[in-house]
C-alpha cells in the first residue's frame, strides 16, 4: 500500500517508521527543511525503547506526485489547511485519509478536500517526541480508535485497520469515535494550556485545589457544548478519566508547554479550548474558562512574538 504521512514531526515519524517496518511503501511529507535534510542524509534515527536507524523517503508535500492509497494527517492543527492544499495532487477517488490530530472540528476542514466516504477520524494515545531534526523519541505503547466519517466508507476502511494493526499500531474500529475525540480534547484542554500558562508539570498543576476547580469547570464547559452538539459525553466519566491521566502523566510537561514555553512555537489552543468557546458562542452557551484560557495563551504567543 502506498502510504503518505502528511506532517512528519514526532507522531508522523512514529507512524511512518512502524508502517515501513511492517513492509508498507511509506513516504514522509514535511516542510521543515532541517528535518528533511537530516533524514535524507542520515536516515530516520529512533531513540527510546528500541533504538534504530532506517533510511526513509521524505520530501516536501508539493513534491509528492503518485496518487496515495492512504494518507495519515499528522500536522499541527493550524498547519492542516495548507497541508491539504499542498497534497491535492496525491488525493485520488479511492484515497483514504485518516486524521489523528488532537483537537476538535478538523472534519470541517478535511471534507473540503476529501470525499466523506474516504475520511477516517480518530484519536490516539500513542506518543512521540523529537530530539532534533531527523531524531524521533519513541517510548511506550498506545492504541488508536478510529471510524469512517461516513457509514458508506466503513467496509472499505477494514483494509486500513488491518494494515495499521499489522504495523502494531493497535487500532480499534469504533462505531462512535466522536466521544473519544472529545474526551481526549478534554485531557488536552485541562492540562496543556494550564501547564503552559503556569509553567509547571501536570502533577504540579493537579496538586492544588484551585487548579482542580478550574479543571472541573473546563470539563463542564466541554461537556455542555459537546452534548448540545449531539456528542454522547458523560461528565463524571470524563472527570475520572482526566484525573487518571493526570496521575499517570504527573511528571511530564504537556506538549503545549513544550511548544510554547520551551520552544516558542504556536499552539493548537484554537482547536482545543478555543474550539469549545467558538462553538459555545454559536450555541448560546457561556464558556468563560475556555475563552479566558484561549485569550491568555494567545496573549503569551504575542508576548513571545510568535503570533
Ligand atoms: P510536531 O510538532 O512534532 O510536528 C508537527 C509539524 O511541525 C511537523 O511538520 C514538524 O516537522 C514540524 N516541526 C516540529 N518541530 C519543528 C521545529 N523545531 N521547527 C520547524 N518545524 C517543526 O507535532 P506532533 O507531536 O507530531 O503532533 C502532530 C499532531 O498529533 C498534533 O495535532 C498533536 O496534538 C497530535 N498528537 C501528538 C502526540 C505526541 O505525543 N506528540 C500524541 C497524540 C496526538
Amino acid at each position: 500500500m502506498r502510504i503518505y504521512i502528511a506532517g512528519s514531526g514526532a507522531m508522523g515519524c512514529r507512524f511512518g517508521y512502524q508502517l515501513q517496518k511492517s513492509g508498507e511503501d511509506v513516504v514522509l511529507l514535511d516542510n521543515w527543511e532541517d528535518h528533511i535534510a537530516a533524514i535524507q542524509k542520515n536516515g530516520l534515527t529512533i531513540v527510546g525503547d528500541e533504538p534504530d536507524n532506517v533510511p526513509m523517503t521524505i520530501m516536501k508535500p508539493t513534491q509528492a506526485k503518485d496518487v496515495a492509497d492512504f494518507i495519515i494527517l499528522f500536522t499541527k492543527a493550524m498547519q492542516l489547511p495548507s497541508m491539504l492544499e499542498d497534497i491535492k495532487q496525491i488525493i485520488g477517488a479511492h484515497t483514504k485519509v485518516l486524521c489523528l490530530l488532537n483537537g476538535l472540528g478538523h472534519e470541517d476542514t478535511i471534507r473540503k478536500y476529501i470525499k466523506e466516504e474516504n475520511i477516517l477520524m480518530g484519536v490516539t494515545v500513542w506518543t512521540a517526541g523529537l530530539k532534533g531534526p531527523g531524531v524521533a523519541i519513541l517510548q511506550g505503547k498506545g492504541t488508536i480508535n478510529m471510524q469512517s466519517f461516513d457509514k458508506n466508507g466503513a467496509e472499505s476502511s477494514r483494509e486500513i485497520v488491518d494494515v495499521m494493526n499489522k504495523a502494531g499500531l493497535n487500532v480499534i474500529y469504533d462505531e462512535d469515535v466522536l466521544p473519544s475525540i472529545w474526551r481526549k480534547a478534554c485531557v488536552n484542554g485541562t492540562m496543556n494550556s494550564t501547564c503552559a500558562l503556569c509553567d509547571c508539570t501536570i502533577g504540579e498543576f493537579f496538586a492544588t485545589e484551585d487548579a482542580l476547580h478550574t479543571v472541573r469547570c473546563i470539563i463542564h464547559e466541554f461537556c455542555e457544548v459537546g452534548i448540545a452538539s449531539g456528542i454522547k459525553l458523560n461528565e463524571k466519566e470524563i472527570v475520572d478519566y482526566v484525573m487518571h491521566v493526570s496521575e499517570i502523566a504527573a511528571p511530564h510537561y504537556p506538549s503545549m508547554h513544550q511548544d510554547l514555553v520551551q520552544n516558542h512555537r504556536l499552539t493548537e489552543i484554537d482547536f482545543i479550548n478555543g474550539a469549545v468557546a467558538r462553538r459555545g458562542k454559536k450555541l448560546g452557551i457561556d464558556t468563560p474558562y475556555c475563552q479566558m484560557i484561549t485569550d491568555l495563551i494567545h496573549a503569551k504567543e504575542h508576548i513571545l512574538k510568535i503570533a
